[in-house]
């Protein structure tokens, strides 16, 4: 397999990795991106973090059949766990699961003293993403890119960030769209939002609805809704 096999979604996640970097894919699922980026000669190693045994096994088996296991390592790990000192790691990929799984997995490996703070990282969360971006925001991390695609009838967002000496506040807003994605403004991105729009205006119909109407929430989704339509106006 080579980098043009990949689907958008991991193509869009690789083009975000430094040529010659030593990389960590966390819930490496057949170990797809790795392989490609090493077949493509932009990788020098990798990790591959798997903490179920059957995507790990398909992992192995990926990694065995393109005949890289001398440049990728695959690790029966959670999380970050899966990352050694001597791996002298710069980059870690993780994507394709929820933003707070991915912001728990960060805040785990930050504990127990497996992400130094100076990786690039290069998250790829399918729902949530505003709790990465929560989570990056605390921990002074500073958001260098965002993209949005589409593919097979979903969007996915790519945030990439890097712990910066200064603290960039972002506001509840660039919280919610991704600073970046806001300031561009794309067709896919105009697109996510008018679905979101629509979802959530069933949503808080539903709640209105209700013998007891949750307050909290409804007001939650009233702010979230002012903030959409503002989005797509402007
Ligand atoms: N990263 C690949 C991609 O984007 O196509 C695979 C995505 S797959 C939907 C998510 C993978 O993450 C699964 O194989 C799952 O077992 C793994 N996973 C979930 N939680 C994990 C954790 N805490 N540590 C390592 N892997 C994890």
């Amino acid at each position: 397999m080579n980098e043009q096999e990949l689907s958008q979604r991991l193509t869009v996640v690789g083009n975000a990795v430094p040529k010659g970097a030593r990389l960590a894919d966390i819930g490496s699922d057949h170990a797809y991106l790795p392989v490609a980026l090493m077949l493509a000669g932009k990788i020098s190693y990798a990790v591959c973090g798997e903490v179920v045994k059957g995507p790990f096994h398909s992992a192995q088996k990926q990694v065995a059949k393109s005949g890289l296991n001398n440049q990728i390592v695959v690790r029966l790990a959670d999380g970050l766990a899966a990352i050694e000192a001597a791996d002298e790691i710069d980059t870690i990929t993780i994507a394709g699961m929820g933003g707070t799984l991915i912001a728990s997995i960060l805040e785990d490996g930050k504990i127990n003293g497996q992400l130094s703070g100076k990786e690039r990282l290069v998250l790829q969360p399918n729902v949530g993403e505003q709790n990465v971006r929560r989570w990056l925001q605390k921990e002074g991390y500073e958001i260098l890119t965002e993209s949005i695609l589409a593919e097979n009838d979903k969007i996915y967002e790519v945030i990439v960030a890097k712990k910066t000496a200064v603290k960039k506040e972002l506001s509840p807003i660039e919280i919610f769209f991704g600073p970046h994605l806001l300031a561009e403004k794309n067709s896919v991105f105009l697109k996510k939002w008018r679905q979101e729009q629509q979802a959530l205006e069933k949503v808080l119909g539903q709640l209105q609805k209700a013998k007891v109407v949750p307050e909290k929430k409804v007001n939650e989704i009233k702010q979230e809704l002012a903030w959409i339509k503002e989005a797509l106006t402007c």
